[in-house]
């Protein structure tokens, strides 16, 4: 990989069971200049044939020991690589090098938490003494990988999404098919590599890209695939419930969290969260804040504030370390943004910063007296915007909260303990932060979403695992 020039350039391919394949090749451009930054050779069916036979005749199982030394070792590998993989994510992604060091470290987590996991024992014992219909016996549980798992993963994290599927798998012993964005496929693949040089059984993992109809859909359909676990959006993840037919679907999707400010709340950590919430990673968090809530009486000064704030957060070049919010994914999704902000202003909102765009960079902009009717707070607007919608008290937020399809997470800002217990009661998601972002999580917490966020599923390392694995009962005359 070139390491001089301003962006990275990598060529390479998919991966069957930890050997390269030769097909055709198709190009990742970057966002922002929209240059060539790698070329991947893409896979085929007969690929995807081969993985999941590889997958499923893999009976050299790792012991926990080995499985935890392959995730340890390519933790250090990725420290060591942390500046290429960052350099990796912000060429392809355009996000920012500030959030692609970040995105670095969040995936580091990931591998430490697994391979500590991998060692810990996981069964149970019950005693079977215990009535009147007890014998004296004891149950055991123990977890068994499944045979072969298929993880698809969206654009927005080229890295993390990726560590949170596979490393959880590693653990378990599962072996994984991937198929990652085709948008970021560089940093997934490169991770792949980083994996199978740590130690990784080649069958353990393949790397699936190509056309949807050739490699993710006949994978999700594929009778002897055992879990499809999804990160994405609303609508790939219901066409993948129904296609997926008789096995254990993980569905994360998309979200428009709150952030909920009461007028009891610390004004400068609510200008602080809701900027932090509403630009960090180009906007493009699942969980990033993408609808301001704001009680009546403080909404004024908390606007003006963050106006104040938003030119703080420089919009540019990914590869500028000074820059704070790098492009959306392409171009097409800055025009979306656009499009819904022009709507938001012809029905009254008010544009107080930002708006702009130039290709794919869209600038934070901060707009107020959005109505609650608007597409840009009802439907996902995966981007920097902060759209403040003013309400009257608690009761008012949480009606306006829970009243869209989604319900991934929310932050509320606020110093009394009453409202901050009836929010977390009240609020239909999967996650509520008091006086944080919605997106705070550490890697191993419980994490996802209801309603169209999600089935109430939850991943985070501890959860993913056990959806990797199945649990198997024995019991023993005690
Ligand atoms: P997307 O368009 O749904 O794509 C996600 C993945 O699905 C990609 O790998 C895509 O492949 C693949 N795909 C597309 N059509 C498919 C099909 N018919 N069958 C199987 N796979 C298919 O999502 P995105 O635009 O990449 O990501 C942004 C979305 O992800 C946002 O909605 C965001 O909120 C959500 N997200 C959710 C979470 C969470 O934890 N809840 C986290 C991060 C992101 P191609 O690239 O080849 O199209």
């Amino acid at each position: 990989m070139d390491q001089s020039a301003e962006t990275t350039f990598m060529n390479t391919s998919c991966y069957v069971a930890g050997k390269a394949v030769s097909g055709p090749s198709f190009t990742v451009k970057s966002p922002f200049t929209n240059q060539p930054v790698g070329t991947v050779a893409a896979a085929g069916r007969a690929d995807s044939e081969k993985a999941i036979v590889a997958a499923l005749g893999f009976r050299d199982r790792l012991s926990r020991y080995d499985r935890s030394q392959v995730l340890e070792r390519t933790r250090q590998l990725v420290s060591e690589r942390h500046e290429e993989f960052a350099r990796l994510i912000s060429s392809e992604a355009g996000l920012c090098l500030r959030e692609s060091r970040y995105e670095v470290g969040r995936a580091l987590d990931v591998l430490r938490f697994s391979s500590i996991e991998a060692l810990r024992d996981d069964g149970q014992i019950f005693s079977c003494d215990i009535s009147q219909q007890g014998k004296a016996r004891k149950i055991f549980t123990m977890r068994e990988p499944l045979g072969c798992a298929v993880a698809i993963t969206p654009f927005n994290h080229p890295l993390n999404q990726v560590a949170h599927k596979l490393a959880p798998a590693i653990a378990a012993g599962t072996p994984v098919i991937l198929k990652p964005s085709e948008k970021t496929p560089l940093t997934a693949i490169r991770f792949a590599e980083t994996l199978y040089e740590a130690g990784l059984p080649g069958p353990m993992l393949s790397v699936l890209l190509g056309p949807t109809a050739e490699i993710a859909e006949p994978l999700v359909k594929d009778e002897r695939i055992e879990l499809v676990t999804f990160t994405g959006s609303v609508a790939v993840g219901k066409k993948i419930a129904v296609t997926a037919g008789y096995k254990r679907v993980v569905l994360e999707l998309g979200g428009n969290d709150p952030l909920i400010i009461l007028e009891d709340g610390d004004i400068d950590m609510a200008v602080h969260l809701a900027a932090e919430g509403s630009y960090r990673n180009s906007g493009q968090r699942c969980t990033a804040v993408k609808r301001i809530l704001v009680h009546d009486a403080i909404a004024d000064d908390f606007v003006a504030r963050l106006v104040a704030k938003t030119k703080e957060y420089k919009c540019g070049d990914p590869m500028d370390p000074e820059t704070r919010v790098g492009t959306v994914i392409d171009e097409a999704s800055a025009i979306y943004l656009e499009t819904v902000l022009k709507e938001a202003l012809a029905n009254g909102a008010k544009l107080l910063t930002g708006g702009e765009r130039k290709g794919a960079l869209f600038e934070p902009t901060v707009i107020d007296h959005v109505s609650r009717e608007a597409r840009m707070v009802i439907c996902e607007s995966f981007g920097p915007l902060a759209p403040v919608l003013r309400v009257r008290d608690l009761s008012d937020a949480i009606q306006v909260a829970n009243s869209t399809a989604f319900g991934l997470s929310s932050g509320v800002v606020t110093n009394s303990l009453d409202k901050a217990i009836r929010a977390i009661k009240e609020l239909r998601c999967g996650t509520v932060n008091i006086n944080e972002v919605p997106g705070f999580r550490v890697e191993n917490s419980p994490f996802g979403g209801v309603k169209d966020s999600g089935l109430g599923i939850k991943e985070g390392v501890i959860e993913a695992i056990k959806l990797f694995s199945t649990i198997k009962t024995f019991s023993l005359p005690w």
